[in-house]
């Protein structure tokens, strides 16, 4: 028997080995020895061959956790020429690994959860793959006598010939057309130990490619302006020092925040090989911004993986080998991105960091932005948190000198922004004595734009008709069965529709209590909004955007896209259309409704609504021409619209702040929010208070329990809602608290509930 051209070291298992063993095919001939340690190598392998080393170990999750430094030092990017690695197994690197056990801890979800969420389940699966490739095993690992099989099999023998004469793998379904074989064919030779399957990616055109090209924007290299010179200074200058480095953007819309980041990646890769993640709250609603990054990098020669929910199996795994690989250096994606393993990662970036939808609202319920700072942390790099409106907890971190700041006050060009001008719907309502959903103003400006083809948006945070349907006679609100909230009537469909649960009834004609015709819609939605928007103006073209017209998967970019091409005039829709997006042509925005009730029993009220209110007014004014925004509310004085007409971001911070001082709510101490559910309204109301009897005596005074009180939306899908606060400092450890004592705590087996730290959705 020939000797193998390698060994292992202490090759006591082979099961065990091939568990912990990443594969590794020896390209080139290796002559020197090799600079660094690799157990597994006593000898030198030869080109060709493929040898088996013990990199990283497998956890009980089925995945390849990073080698521990006492375990080995081998970074595999720098072996790249002489070694290609094949990954068996799904992998991880140390950052992520660490990020994800400091994350079961805080946001309370089990290590197994976690891995379930974040690694796409083809990685996780990956052994059972359909598509599989064959190789050749080890030449001279074992030996058959060939000319037996010859004999005997003679159709095994004419592909185990045919793959010898192949340097690369083939794929199984190739295979059986070219020999015309049976599937016992391939699994005689790998119970003969001569064949191995492989999972092999195959090329796809995904998603990310057609967004590239669909919506390229033509890109050239800006002269940066002086203050975007200083930020992509002050940035780089941070990534030098390879510290623990948080900074939070700070820029006006149009401050061109975009051009900052590229440079800062470019900066990041540049040095030592690095790599970069940069977040968007989601890949949909930014694909401008994700469209000129990716031209922009890959115009350097870089590969650029886009990492979002649409992704197919095949296309997350495809991705998710190729960043492990370190063929890809940056990923652009939404906050589930921050688990791709890119190795060496030089800088995180944050866009629109203020944004909610960073938090997942499922579980593990963590926070994309809180979790970029922890990644950051781990491997003592520089993060950027950017926004025209960060969040009250990043402002106050920059108040602290927990976070550096790096402002851009100017948009780019020095371009104006918009003006800003409020009308009191009140007094349009003592004018016209009937409810209006567009002010003599704002009608005025809409033709005014219209004549002059320029282009506006409208934005109404609400969906459907209208708001509700009441019966003037008897005051019955048609309410959903399954949840404590009005229906929205939605006209076209003749619908009444549940926001929360999807439930969906015909709306009646008379009402169900006392029979009178005289059932009405009160309150208006996006749909009653276009209808009047066309009534102004018929020859507008004028297109709605909210979650009923975006069922299609593709229709938001091809609507953003014709608008661009100023194949629309009017653009009206919900929030999804308030951030992120840049068109020159438009110089109206106009918010409709801009109340504070929007948000009622939040403590995020006044901050959601002037970030949003600033946000929207943002996307006016964005070209040559100066821009207009005109908001309309029946509360003119509250402070949020205040602050934002003026877009007042130190009286804001300062004038919140005190209030959140003053209720301990978060920055100055972490909100945990425990859910309890129930179809038994008592059974609910029950165990609620008895937990917290329970749970009471279990704290410090780090700890505060405010509840149980129902939540806001008190009954939803047909199920009570209770809840218990817990403010506190230590995250950690009231966790693991709460976790204890339930575990102990006898429970009702039909309660349901759930642990939500530094909850957002107060719903
Ligand atoms: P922000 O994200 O801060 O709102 P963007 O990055 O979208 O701003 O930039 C606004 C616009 O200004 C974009 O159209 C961008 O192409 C352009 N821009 C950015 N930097 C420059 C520059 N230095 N010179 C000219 N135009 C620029
Ligand atoms: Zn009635």
């Amino acid at each position: 028997m020939t000797e193998p051209a390698f060994s292992f070291a202490d090759e006591t298992n082979e099961a065990e080995t091939l568990q912990r063993a990443v594969e590794v095919r020896v390209l080139n001939r290796i002559s020197k020895p090799l600079h660094y340690r690799v157990p597994g190598f006593l000898d030198i392998p030869k080109p060709g061959s493929l040898v088996k080393i013990p990199l990283g170990r497998r956890t009980e999750h089925g995945i390849v956790a990073p080698p521990s430094k006492s375990e080995i030092d081998f970074p595999v990017s720098k072996l790249k020429n002489i070694l290609e690695v094949i990954y068996p197994y799904p992998v991880i690197t140390e950052d992520v690994f660490n990020m994800a056990t400091w994350m079961a801890n805080y946001y309370a979800c089990s290590a197994e959860a976690v891995y379930e969420r974040i690694l796409p389940s083809a990685i996780r699966k990956g052994a059972q793959e359909k598509t599989i490739t064959f190789i050749i095993l080890t030449e001279k690992g074992r030996v058959f006598d060939l000319s037996k099989i010859e004999k005997k099999a003679p159709k095994q023998f004419q592909l185990l010939r045919l793959l010898s004469q192949q340097s690369d793998p083939i794929s199984k379904s190739h295979l059986i057309r070219a020999l015309n074989l049976s599937h016992a064919v391939f699994k005689a030779l790998k119970e003969k130990g001569l064949i191995e399957e492989r999972l092999q990616s195959q090329e796809r055109i995904g998603y990310e490619d057609e967004l590239g090209k669909r919506d390229a924007i033509t890109v050239k290299d800006f002269d940066l302006t002086e203050e975007q010179g200083e930020a992509v200074e002050g940035i780089c200058h941070e990534i030098d020092k390879a510290q623990f480095s948080p900074i939070l953007l700070h820029g006006v819309t149009g401050s061109g925040k975009t051009e900052v980041y590229v440079r800062a990646i470019r900066h990041a890769l540049g040095k030592s090989g690095g790599s970069a993640l940069f977040l968007v709250p989601e890949v949909a609603l930014a694909p401008q911004t994700v469209s000129t990054l990716k031209s922009r990098l890959e115009s350097l020669g870089e590969d650029v993986v886009v990492w979002h929910s649409h992704l197919s199996d095949g296309e997350r795994r495809d991705s998710w080998l190729k960043i492990a690989r370190g063929e890809s250096r940056i990923v652009v994606g939404a906050r589930s991105a921050i688990f791709t393993p890119l190795q060496n990662l030089k800088l995180l970036i944050v866009d629109e960091e203020h944004e909610p939808s960073y938090k997942q609202e499922e579980t593990p319920r963590y926070h994309g932005r809180d979790l970029a700072v922890v990644r950051a942390r781990y491997n003592e790099i520089c993060c950027i948190l950017g926004s025209a409106t960060p969040s009250l907890e990043s402002l106050y971190n920059v108040k602290v000198g927990k976070y550096k700041q790096i402002r851009l006050t100017k948009r780019v060009d020095n371009r104006e922004l918009p003006r800003v001008s409020i009308v009191d719907m009140r007094i349009e309502y003592r004018k016209n004595k009937k409810e209006g959903i567009l002010s003599q103003k704002l009608k005025d400006a809409l033709i005014d734009r219209f004549q002059k083809r320029e282009q506006s948006i409208l934005f109404l945070n609400r969906r459907g008709f209208s708001t509700q349907m009441i019966c003037k006679a008897c005051g019955w609100v048609a309410m959903s069965d399954q949840c404590s909230v009005p229906l929205t009537y939605h006209r076209r469909a003749n619908l009444l529709k549940c926001h929360l649960s999807g439930y969906e009834t015909p709306a009646p004609r008379i009402c169900p209590e006392c029979g009178s015709t005289g059932i009405r819609g009160e309150g208006f939605g996006t749909q009653k909004l276009e209808e009047i928007v066309s009534q102004v103006l018929p020859r507008a073209r004028v297109f709605r955007i909210d979650a009923d017209t975006m069922q299609k998967k593709n229709l938001f970019r091809h609507v953003l896209s014709d608008f661009r091409k100023g194949k629309l005039d009017i653009l009206l829709g919900t929030q999804m259309i308030a951030k992120g997006l840049d068109f020159p042509n438009v110089t109206l925005v106009a918010l409709i409704n801009a109340d504070q009730s929007l948000y009622m029993e939040d403590f995020r009220a006044t901050e959601r609504t002037f970030q949003l209110l600033v946000q929207v007014a943002g996307r006016a004014g964005r070209g040559e021409k100066s821009g207009e925004v005109i908001i309309q509310t029946s509360t003119p004085h509250a402070s949020p619209i205040q602050f934002a007409k003026r877009s007042d971001f130190e009286e804001f911070l300062e004038e919140e702040i005190e209030l959140r001082r003053e209720f301990n709510y978060p920055p100055f101490r972490h909100l945990i929010r425990h859910l309890i559910r129930c179809r038994s309204l008592e059974k609910v109301v029950f165990f609620a208070e008895k937990w917290r009897n329970t749970i009471e005596k279990h704290f410090d005074e780090s700890t505060e329990i405010r509840g149980p009180i129902p939540a806001s939306v008190e009954k939803l899908d047909g199920e009570y809602r209770y809840q218990i606060w817990y403010f506190t400092t230590k995250v950690i450890s009231t966790v693991k608290t709460i976790h204890n004592v339930s575990a102990d705590f006898t429970w009702d087996s039909q309660i349901k509930q759930s642990i939500d730290v530094d909850a957002m959705n107060l719903i």
